[in-house]
C-alpha cells in the first residue's frame, strides 16, 4: 500500500498496462525539431534512466554518424542547458544513423535491420505531415509497423477536412491506440498544475462554476515575431498555430468535469466532452490583427493575409458555465513574452468595502506561478479595502523541455492520457473551422502594443483584458 501523501489526478496506468517500445527512430533527425527538442529530450532520457534502448535517427541529408553526433551535442548545448557528459556518452552509445531518401524502399530495409531484434518500435516523425504518407507506407511494407507505435506533432491538420485526411493516412498503417500526437502543452507541468489545483483542493469546486466566476481569460503574448520562421508561420496564423490546439486544450483543462479515477480514457474522454459543448465560432467572435513589418519577414507572402493575433470570445454551452464568457487573445510582437489565465470572480456585495477584483491567476509560462487575488484592509483609519495576492505557487524554471521528455518518455511507455486523441483532434476544428482564413477583417498593430484596439471591444463587459507582466 502506497503511505506517500502523492496523489494522481487520474489513474495513470493499470496493472496489465501496454508494452514498452524496444526502440526509438526519428524521421527527420536533421530538422529544426530534432535540434531544438528532441536530442535535449534524449539527453534527459537517458540521463534519468528512462532510456536505455537503440535510437535510429533517420535523414536524407548525406550525413554520417558523426555528423548527427555532432549535431546532438549541439543541439544539447543551444537548447537542452548544456552537455552532461556522462549521459551525453551513454546517448551516443545508442544512437544510429540511417542516411537516405524516404521516397526509397530501401531506406526502411536498411531501417528493419538496424532494428535488429527490436520488436515494438516507436517511430517519431518530426518531418512536415506532407511526407506522412510516405514515409509510414515505408514503415509498412518494410516491416517496421508490426506492433509499433506512431508519434507526430501539431498541426494535426489544417482544418477539419485535412485533419480527417491526415487521419486516414496514419489509420491505414496504425491503429488509434498506438498513434501518440503530441501537443506539448498537455506535458507542461504548468498546465497540468491547472488539474491538480482543481481537483486536488476541496475549496475551489463549490465556486468553480457560472454561480461564482465571471469570466475566463487566456493571454498567450510573445514578444518576439516570427524569428526566422516566416514561410512556415505564413502557411498557419495564430488560430491554427496556438488557439485551435495549445489555448483549446487549456480551456478543457479548466473546464471539464472531474475525470474518474476508474478509467484510463476518462481525463481524454473530459476534454473532448468540453470541445463539444463549445459551440462553433462565428466570425462576429473574433478580431484578427497583424503586426506591421509582418509582410516584409523573409519567407512571408507581401501580400499576407494571415494573422499573427487573433482574439476570440467563446461560450461552454454547459450547467456549470453557461454565461460564462471566455476569452483568448494570442499574438505575436506584443510588449512581453508570457501566457496567464485570470478566472475572474463576480462581484461580491458590499462595494464600498470590495471592488471587482478577486481573481484566480495562473501564469503558465515562462515561469509556474498560480495566485488568487483577494482584498483585504487598508491599514489605517478608513474601512477601505486593498488588493493582496495569495501566492499559491511560484516556480521560475523553464518546463518547455521537459515536456518534450515526459511526453517522449510517456509515449514509449505507451500511456496515452497526454496525448491528443482524434475525436479531440476533430472537435477543435468543428470550433474554429468557420473563421479560419479570411473570415474577418484584418487590423494592423503596432510592434510592441497589446494588439489592434478593435480587441478591446470583446472583453469590455469584463473590464477589459487582463495584461500579463513581465515576470511573477
Ligand atoms: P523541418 O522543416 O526542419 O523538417 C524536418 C526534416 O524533414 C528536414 O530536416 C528534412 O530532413 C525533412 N524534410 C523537410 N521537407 C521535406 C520534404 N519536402 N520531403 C522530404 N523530407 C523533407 O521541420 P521541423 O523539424 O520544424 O518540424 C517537423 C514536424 O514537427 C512538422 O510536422 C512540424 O509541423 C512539427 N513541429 C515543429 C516544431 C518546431 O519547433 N520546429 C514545433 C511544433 C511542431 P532531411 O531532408 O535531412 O531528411
Amino acid at each position: 500500500m502506497n503511505h506517500t501523501h502523492e496523489t494522481s489526478v487520474t489513474q495513470r496506468k493499470t496493472s496489465t498496462g501496454p508494452l514498452r517500445s524496444d526502440a526509438l527512430v526519428f524521421f527527420g533527425a536533421s530538422g529544426d525539431l530534432a535540434y531544438k527538442k528532441i536530442f535535449p529530450a534524449l539527453q534527459g532520457m537517458v540521463k534519468r534512466g528512462t532510456l536505455t534502448m537503440p535510437i535510429i535517427g533517420v535523414a536524407k541529408s548525406g550525413w554520417g554518424i558523426e555528423q548527427l553526433r555532432a549535431r546532438a551535442r549541439a543541439s544539447i548545448t543551444e537548447y537542452g542547458g548544456g552537455v552532461d557528459e556522462s549521459a551525453f556518452g551513454k546517448l551516443l552509445q545508442l544512437l544510429q544513423y540511417i542516411d537516405g531518401d524516404y521516397q526509397d524502399l530501401s531506406t526502411y530495409t536498411q531501417l528493419r535491420k538496424a532494428l535488429g531484434s527490436a520488436a515494438r518500435p516507436a517511430h517519431y516523425l518530426a518531418i512536415p505531415p506532407s511526407v506522412f504518407q510516405t514515409v509510414t507506407e515505408g514503415i509498412q511494407k518494410s516491416g517496421c509497423a508490426s506492433n509499433a507505435r506512431v508519434i507526430l506533432e501539431k498541426p494535426f491538420g489544417r482544418d477539419l477536412a485535412s485533419a480527417q485526411a491526415l487521419n486516414g493516412t496514419l489509420r491505414a498503417v496504425f491503429p488509434e491506440s498506438r498513434i501518440f500526437r503530441i501537443d506539448h502543452y498537455l506535458g507542461k507541468e504548468a498546465v497540468e498544475n491547472l488539474l491538480f489545483f482543481r481537483f486536488a483542493n476541496t475549496f475551489l469546486e463549490p465556486i468553480w462554476n457560472r454561480n461564482y466566476v465571471q469570466s475566463v481569460q487566456i493571454t498567450m503574448a510573445e514578444k518576439f515575431g516570427v524569428a526566422g520562421r516566416g514561410k512556415m508561420y505564413d502557411e498557419l496564423g495564430a488560430i491554427r498555430d496556438v488557439v485551435q490546439n495549445h489555448l483549446l486544450q487549456v480551456i478543457a483543462f479548466l473546464a471539464m468535469e472531474p475525470p474518474t479515477m476508474m478509467y484510463h480514457e476518462s481525463l481524454r474522454d473530459e476534454q473532448v466532452k468540453v470541445f463539444r459543448m463549445i459551440p462553433p465560432l462565428e466570425p462576429a467572435d473574433l478580431v484578427r490583427g497583424q503586426f506591421r513589418g509582418y509582410t516584409r519577414e523573409p519567407g512571408v507572402a507581401p501580400d499576407s493575409q494571415v494573422e499573427t493575433f487573433a482574439a476570440v470570445r467563446l461560450c461552454v454551452d454547459s450547467w456549470r458555465w453557461a454565461d460564462v464568457p471566455f476569452l483568448i487573445r494570442a499574438g505575436k510582437c506584443l510588449p512581453v513574452t508570457a501566457t496567464e489565465v485570470l478566472v475572474k470572480l463576480k462581484k461580491p456585495p458590499l462595494s464600498k468595502l470590495t471592488s471587482a477584483d478577486n481573481a484566480f491567476r495562473f501564469r503558465l509560462g515562462p515561469e509556474l506561478a498560480i495566485s488568487l487575488r483577494a482584498r483585504v484592509k487598508r491599514p489605517g483609519p478608513e474601512m477601505v479595502s486593498m488588493p493582496a495576492d495569495l501566492s499559491v505557487v511560484k516556480k521560475t524554471t523553464s518546463d518547455e523541455m521537459d515536456a518534450y521528455e515526459r511526453l517522449l518518455t510517456d509515449a514509449i511507455n505507451g500511456d496515452p492520457m497526454l496525448f491528443v486523441r482524434q475525436d479531440a483532434v476533430e472537435a477543435a476544428w468543428t470550433i474554429v473551422d468557420p473563421i479560419l482564413g479570411n473570415a474577418t477583417p484584418l487590423h494592423l498593430y503596432e510592434q510592441g502594443t497589446w494588439g489592434p484596439k478593435e480587441a478591446d471591444g470583446m472583453a469590455a463587459d469584463v473590464e477589459g483584458w487582463h495584461n500579463p507582466d513581465i515576470g511573477v
